[in-house]
This record gives structure tokens, C-alpha cells and sequence, in this order.
């Protein structure tokens, strides 16, 4: 019979993989410790309309790519495709408001997008974002930029580039939005499909439009930093310079705008040349309608969220963050019979006090337990023959210094944990 794979744009991660995954985990979990960031666990799944009001109707996301289905009760539900919306609810739900702000969150797990799957692009993939809500601080936008960059740098990576833009707010984006379809609106037939479909309703989305056609006619288009009315050109020149002051490297990109309809003000994106079309390791910006247009009080908000998977790539790109290869502590060869016994209860007795201990499950010769020994790299191998077990003693090869000893078994462990400092 056929096997069963796993579904299209989904991995299993495992092995070595699963130990780099759990190695930037661990530094993701301690640079939020640091920065004061609590983590926020949401469900996988959601109501639907959170993402619809949340995300906005005309979205790439909400218009095609939601795995939304009705359950048993017949509601229509939607796994997470991002991860902002459903913190924003949980913020709501447990009144987070109301306690000191601003609140600052942080998330890291599996969005599911139904998109075509590609080098860096899945159907599950993992983020980790953080979230600042309650206030309207540059210098929030400006940490939610710093934090993701000072990870990259831990994790040694160098070929990025953080991009920059304000969005302006529900204020000055109107006059922008109709000057720009004013700019476009004679090119239109010359644009992709998607562009006309857009145009009417979402016309700062054309900006984002890969397509060579729709890049030409967008070129000489005006740009939204130069609308700014006055409360979103000083806030966007508080955060440079909070960047400068920071020594944060950044580009002005007038024509980043973001997939997503809730931002205002701040928006940016950290690229990664090395990755092909799917450059992009992280992404965020501020919102401050969001917490209002999901049911909220008036609330400011900025965050981002950055791809596991993507920034994986990126580091195995540079080669640059190899997790330290695991070996057991030690490996315990016996000749079957009471020496299997014995050999168990030291194993035993060794991983309690914290050392990886082995021994063989498949009846091997000596020799082949060896020979696993080496194929584990295991750092010591005790060696349990029947007349040295009479003696209370056992065979302690160190296998770095290829050197052995016969060492009385009520000390074994002392040697094994003295050897190793
Ligand atoms: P977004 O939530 O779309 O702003 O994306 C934030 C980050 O998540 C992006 O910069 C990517 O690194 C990553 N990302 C988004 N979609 C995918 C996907 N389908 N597969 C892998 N990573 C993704």
C-alpha cells in the first residue's frame, strides 16, 4: 500500500534540524526575557470573522489563502494565519488593558496559509512575533525593529537590511490613496489582473505587486511619506532618530506597504538577499486602529513577526549557526545475561544524576555495541565483562583521549562527570 505523506507545504522537523529549531528557540525565549516580553499561547484556531475584521476583507489572506472550515457545531472557524489578531483578542478578553501598560507579549508557533508552497514558502510555517500594547511611543516602533535585529546578530547572521516606511494614518492616507489612483488610473489596462481587481478598493496594495509591468508603471508614482500630515511626519521622524541614536541600519522605503489592513504609521520589513523570491525574515509595524476595529477601546499597538523557517534558511545560507552535536555521556557494552542486568541498573542510575547514558537493545556482540558506541560518538564507553563484575569493577574507555581504566562501579559515575569538566 502507499504510503501516507505528510500534506503539501507542511515538514516534519526532526534530528539535527529539530535541534537548531530548539537552539534558536531558546534564544528567541531569552532575548523576550531580557527585552520584558511574557509569552501569549493562543489557539491554533479562531472564529473566523477575527481574521475578517482583523485583517481586512481585501486581503491576499483573507481573500484566498484561510483554512476556514464549519465544525461539528456549525460555526465557521479559521486556523490562525497570523499571529496579531488573535493577541489582540486575548488582550481584549482578559481586560489586559487594564493593567499596567504598556503590555508587551510575544508568540512562537505554527500560521497556516493556503498558499503555493515553495523554497521558504509553507502551508504551516512558524512564526515568532512580539506585540506592544497601549501606547503610541517611536520608541516602541523602534524596539519592535531593534529586537528582531539584535536576534539576527545573536544568531550571527549578517546579509540583512531593515526597510522602512510610515503609512501615514486614517488622516493623511485618504488624500494619498487619490492621488496615487489619479497616478494610476491611465496605466490601469497595462497592469496584472490582480492590480484591477485592487485597484478600486485597495490601491496602496499595487505597490507591493512583484510583476515586472506593474513595478514599471508604479516607478515615477507619488509616495505616501511626502501626504504625512503632521502627527504621522513627526512620529516617523521620532523613529529615525531613535533608530540613529540606536545605531539601528535601516533603508527608507517609500513603497513598502504591508499585506495586512490594520497598520498605520510604521511599517517595515527585514529582507534577506540570499533567500531567492521569498526574501522576506520578518516583518511588523504599528496599528493603532486594530484593537478599536476588533471591538476594543481606542488603543496604539505596534509589533512584527518573524518567519522560523525563513530565518533557518538564512543562517544555513552563512553556514553560521550549526547547534552543538549531541552525544551520549556514556555507552555501556555488557555480554548479555547478568552483566545486561547490572548494565541496566547503572544506566539507570547514571541519567538520574543528569548524564545521557546508552546500552544496547538488540542483542548485539560485543564487538557491534562497539561499533554503536562510535556511530553515537558516545564520550566514555564502560565495558561490563562477567570478571571484572565479580570484582565490583568495569572497563572505562575515554573515547575522546582513546585511554582505559579499570575503575571500581561504585565510582563510575565520579569518573565520568570528573572527566568531563
Ligand atoms: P507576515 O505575517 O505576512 O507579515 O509575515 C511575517 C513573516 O512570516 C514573513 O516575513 C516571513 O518570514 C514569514 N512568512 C509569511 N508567510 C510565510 C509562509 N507561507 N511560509 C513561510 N514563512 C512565511
Amino acid at each position: 500500500m502507499a504510503l501516507t505523506t505528510s500534506p503539501r507545504g507542511t515538514a516534519d522537523i526532526f534530528g539535527s534540524n529539530l535541534e537548531t529549531w530548539l537552539k534558536l528557540e531558546g534564544y528567541i525565549r531569552d532575548i523576550c526575557r531580557t527585552y520584558g516580553y511574557q509569552e501569549l499561547r493562543t489557539p491554533m484556531f479562531e472564529h473566523t470573522e477575527l481574521f475578517q475584521r482583523g485583517i481586512g476583507e481585501t486581503t491576499d489572506i483573507v481573500e484566498k489563502e484561510m483554512y476556514t472550515f464549519t465544525d461539528r457545531g456549525g460555526r465557521s472557524i479559521t486556523l490562525r494565519p497570523e499571529g496579531t489578531a488573535p493577541v489582540v483578542r486575548a488582550f481584549l478578553e482578559h481586560n489586559m488593558g487594564q493593567g499596567p501598560l504598556p503590555v508587551k507579549l510575544f508568540y512562537l508557533g505554527p500560521m497556516f496559509r493556503y498558499e503555493r508552497p515553495q523554497a521558504g514558502r509553507y502551508r504551516q510555517f512558524h512564526q515568532f512575533g512580539l506585540e506592544v500594547l497601549g501606547s503610541a511611543d517611536p520608541l516602541l516602533d523602534v524596539e519592535t525593529i531593534l529586537l528582531p535585529v539584535e536576534l539576527y546578530k545573536t544568531c550571527g547572521l549578517e546579509g540583512f537590511v531593515v526597510e522602512l516606511n510610515s503609512i501615514g494614518c486614517p488622516e493623511c492616507r485618504p488624500r494619498y490613496r487619490d492621488e496615487l489612483k489619479e497616478y494610476i488610473r491611465p496605466h490601469i489596462g497595462e497592469m496584472c489582473s490582480s492590480c484591477q481587481a485592487r485597484f478600486e478598493r485597495n490601491p496602496m496594495r499595487l505597490l507591493d505587486c512583484k510583476n515586472e509591468g506593474c513595478r514599471k508603471v508604479l516607478a515615477g508614482a507619488p509616495v505616501i511619506t511626502d501626504y504625512l500630515c503632521p502627527g504621522c511626519a513627526e512620529h516617523f521622524a521620532q523613529v529615525r532618530s531613535y533608530l540613529d541614536v540606536l545605531e539601528v541600519e535601516y533603508v527608507l522605503n517609500p513603497k513598502l506597504v504591508r499585506g495586512f489592513d490594520y497598520y498605520t504609521r510604521t511599517v517595515f520589513e527585514v529582507t534577506f538577499a540570499g533567500l531567492g523570491a521569498q526574501n522576506a525574515i520578518g516583518a511588523g509595524g504599528r496599528y493603532d486602529g486594530l484593537i478599536e476595529e476588533v471591538g476594543g477601546s481606542p488603543t496604539p499597538a505596534v509589533g512584527f513577526a518573524v518567519g522560523v523557517e525563513r530565518l533557518l534558511l538564512a543562517l544555513e545560507s552563512e553556514g553560521s549557526f550549526a547547534p552543538e552535536a549531541r552525544r551520549p555521556d556514556a555507552f555501556i557494552v555488557q555480554f548479555g545475561g547478568e552483566t545486561k542486568v547490572r548494565a541496566a541498573k547503572l544506566m539507570y542510575e547514571l541519567r538520574r544524576a543528569g548524564l545521557h547514558a546508552e546500552m544496547d537493545h538488540l542483542s548485539r556482540s560485543v564487538r557491534a555495541q562497539m561499533k554503536a558506541a562510535n556511530r553515537l560518538n558516545a564520550r566514555w564507553v564502560l565495558i561490563l565483562g562477567e570478571e571484572e563484575l565479580l570484582a565490583g569493577q568495569a572497563k572505562l574507555k575515554d573515547m575522546d583521549r582513546g585511554t582505559e581504566e579499570l575503575v571500581d562501579l561504585a565510582v563510575v559515575r565520579q569518573h565520568i562527570q570528573v572527566g568531563e569538566e
